[in-house]
């Protein structure tokens, strides 16, 4: 049986997908986005946050049978409310054997998977083919500012991407919307351009800048670097979506 690393698990959300959910935190990301609100969710082990409250763990190990059943209690509840299960991190295709083994010991639940979309083409099947609906993360489409920002090559991202459009599960593209970064006027109408002919597509959702994302970072004795100005108003021209035929609109997030 696997286990899998978790580092929050959050009941009764209403911004992390249709209806009220339960949204799974899964520990370790292989990106190092500058802006992350969630730098707990990076390393793929427990760590000690330290805040003037006390010291806590974040990261507890589960087995795919204590999670799921743990997911399967609520079930009811969640599906009467038009909601189900959103797995969020993190990257939880880091852990992508625990998840598809978590998905499948899982019953009549809508399930959610919330990703970057960085991972092996074959983890990114295993999971996306278990899943009612996909949030895919798109960021920056030129792969040299993506490396600046993130740490990686969005290549894999963007194959992924096309593997998704080809798999028959409905999508939605979450765009964090970074002062300077990702919210240019070039990087919107890349993504607009490389989404509006995708199979699946039901719109791009734009995630407002948040302005504390930097305040996890010293419990955990870590540094926010941004790799931008803070202080820069966020910047949106809606048009350039709807321009290339894309439904767009400003959203609500999975903290992340
Ligand atoms: S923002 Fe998301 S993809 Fe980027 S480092 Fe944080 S958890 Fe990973």
């Amino acid at each position: 049986m696997q286990s899998g690393t978790i580092f929050d698990i959050r009941e009764f959300t209403v911004h992390d997908g249709p209806g009220i959910r339960t949204t799974v935190f899964l520990k370790g990301c292989p990106l190092r986005c500058s802006w992350c609100q969630n730098p707990e969710g990076m390393s793929p082990i427990p760590e000690i946050m330290e805040n003037p409250s006390g010291k806590r763990i974040v990261g507890k190990l589960y087995t795919s049978e204590q999670l799921s059943s743990i997911l399967n209690r609520q079930a009811s509840i969640l599906s009467d409310n038009g909601g189900g299960v959103t797995f969020s991190g993190g990257e939880p295709l880091a852990q992508a054997a625990f998840l598809a083994e978590v998905m499948d010991s899982l019953g009549n639940l809508h399930v959610l998977l919330d990703t970057s979309g960085y991972a092996p083409e074959s983890d990114f099947r295993r999971v996306v083919q278990r899943c009612d609906l996909v949030y895919f993360d798109l960021k920056l489409m030129d792969r040299k500012a993506h490396i600046r920002h993130t740490g990686v090559d969005n290549s894999p991202i963007l194959r992924n991407l096309s593997v998704l459009a080809s798999m028959d599960i409905p999508f939605v593209i979450r765009v964090p919307l970074i002062p300077g970064v990702t919210d240019t006027d070039e990087n919107l109408a890349a993504i607009a351009k490389g989404v509006n002919r995708l199979s699946g597509l039901i719109r791009v959702d734009l995630l407002p800048y948040n302005r504390a994302a930097g305040g996890k970072y010293s419990a955990l004795r870590k540094q926010f670097c941004p790799t931008y100005d803070e202080r820069r108003p966020v910047h949106v021209d809606l048009d350039v979506f709807e321009t290339a035929g894309v439904k767009v609109r400003v959203a609500g997030t999975v903290q992340k």
